[in-house]
């Protein structure tokens, strides 16, 4: 059964048969096995080390990205990820006992994760390997068959994929599906069993809603606008070189990159100051990731319009594709440049009294899917912890805590709901049973009703 399709839109029909070949693939129980996980992940790991020059090349041909970025963003978390579940399987797949009273002695209770069947993972074009693969790890370390929707957007890595996965990983079990919005679409007919998309809020919704027809479970990895404070107590220079450094970096078309500055007035000119240095110079960092497509371009573009800022450091679009950073010091927070996310190198600055007006200023916004503080003060740390609310937080660094496997990625609210990766990726795409087992050989009168007064007094006793 040959479950790689051609480059073209599936039609509804087409998806159900798909689903419905991966599920008789499920039913035959083989993909449960931890044989069978560890052959998967086994075979994504040799893929990615296989093929990593083979992938930068198409991730260069859809998005310009330079091998190097490719190896860091793209092929090493993935590979992060296999290796974490190979390691960590057996103690994952564990039953786990859980206590019991003594008034429902004699008995024993545990839990068991198995798996949930077959599950889609809908993936974006700004990180097109890692999206489709991370969640792939962690769908195969728990056991499922998996329909992958690689980005139609990022179509040479569509197609690497879709060439390269059914020789690596079970292809009854395993089906990648080219297409776009048609694609799509027809796929969310289907009945999954999980689904896990990322992408924009807007097709969230959409995603949302389509599963809601058959109480299908989902994990929405979505964007939105992640703020980054810079404090009085921030050593501004490291803080500005390394926000210039993630607005550079795949032309800040990342969930996670910063999207605008909070900096507490005390140090606003040195870190403009800085700020202006290090952005000037970021060419330096080699860069050359492109912005996906004219569209996007000239979203960007309008979000220069009427920002009523003042550019610090002017860019914009270039011949080759690719975008010059753009600096906007005290842009109108009723400008698009404000309101909309921005997914791209336009870096907006704005002034704060203190870190109590930073944390008002995040608080009246939706949650963010990532929250950065620049500051050597613990006191600044916990009080931001306590006080804001995001899928995740970078203490003076930017993007790292998104690349451990150990750490959970999601967001809250608007950021998206649930989270994977490691362990928490495994339990995304498992569910947990709960067992509980009673001789048989026991099965005093007493314990079934009409109950004693005695009986009553003991059974209210043991359930103090
Ligand atoms: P998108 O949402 O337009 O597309 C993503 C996927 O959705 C694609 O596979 C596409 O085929 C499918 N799709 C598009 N339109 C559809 C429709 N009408 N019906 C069904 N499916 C449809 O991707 P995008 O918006 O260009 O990606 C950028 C967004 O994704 C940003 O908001 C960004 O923050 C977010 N993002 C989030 C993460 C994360 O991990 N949280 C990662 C990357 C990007």
């Amino acid at each position: 059964m040959a479950t790689t399709l051609a480059p073209h839109e599936l039609d509804t029909d087409q998806a159900l048969a798909l689903v419905d070949q991966l599920g008789a693939v499920f039913a035959t129980g083989r993909t449960k096995s931890l044989d069978w996980r560890r052959a998967q992940l086994n075979g994504l790991i040799r893929l990615l080390q296989d093929h990593e020059q083979e992938l930068a090349a198409a991730l260069s041909t859809d998005l310009g990205k330079p091998a190097m970025n490719c190896f860091l963003g793209e092929i090493s978390p993935p590979l992060a990820e296999a290796r974490h579940a190979l390691k960590n399987l057996t103690a994952w797949t564990k039953k786990s006992a859980a206590a019991v009273p003594m008034s429902f002695a004699p008995a024993k209770a545990w839990t068991q994760p198995e798996p949930k069947g077959v599950v889609l993972v809908v993936a974006p074009w700004n990180f097109p390997v890692l999206l489709c693969l991370a969640p792939l790890a962690n769908a195969l370390a728990a056991g499922n068959a998996v329909v992958i929707k690689p980005s139609e957007m990022a179509p040479a890595v569509s197609a690497t994929l879709a060439r390269l996965l059914p020789r690596y990983v079970d292809p009854e079990a395993v089906a990648i599906v080219e297409g776009g919005v048609a694609t799509t679409t027809a796929l969310l007919e289907a009945r999954f069993d999980h689904i896990l998309y990322t992408g924009s809020g807007r097709i969230g919704r959409i995603v949302l809603a389509a599963a809601a027809k058959h109480l299908t479970p989902v994990t929405l990895e979505l964007g939105g606008k992640s703020p980054a404070i810079v404090t009085a107590e921030a050593d501004v220079k490291v803080a500005a070189r390394r926000l210039a450094w993630a607005k550079v970096t795949a032309a800040g078309q990342a969930c996670v990159a910063p999207d605008y500055v909070l900096v507490e007035s005390s140090v606003r000119a040195a870190f403009i100051e800085a700020l202006v240095n290090e952005t000037s110079a970021a060419d330096r960092f080699g860069e050359t990731t492109r912005i996906i497509d004219q569209r996007n371009t000239a979203r960007l573009t309008g979000l220069l319009d009427g920002h009523g800022g003042i550019e610090a450091v002017s860019g914009g679009p270039r011949d080759n594709g690719t975008f010059a950073p753009v600096v906007i010091v005290d842009p109108d927070p009723s400008s698009k440049v404000m309101q909309e996310e921005i997914f791209g190198p336009i870096l907006p600055v704005v002034e704060v009294e203190s870190l109590h007006a930073a944390i008002d200023f995040i608080n009246r916004r939706e949650k963010p899917l990532a929250l950065y503080l620049f500051s050597s003060s613990a006191a600044e740390e916990q009080t931001v912890l306590e006080q804001t609310s995001s899928g995740s937080v970078g203490l003076n660094h930017i993007y790292y805590q998104t690349m451990l496997p150990e750490l959970p990625f999601g967001g809250i609210g608007e950021s998206g709901m649930g989270a994977y990766h490691g362990k928490v990726g495994f339990e995304t795409f498992s569910h947990r049973k709960a067992v509980l087992r009673k001789p048989a050989s026991f099965d005093p009168s007493f314990a079934y009703p009409p109950f004693s007064s005695v009986m009553q007094r003991m059974m209210r006793w043991m359930a103090r």
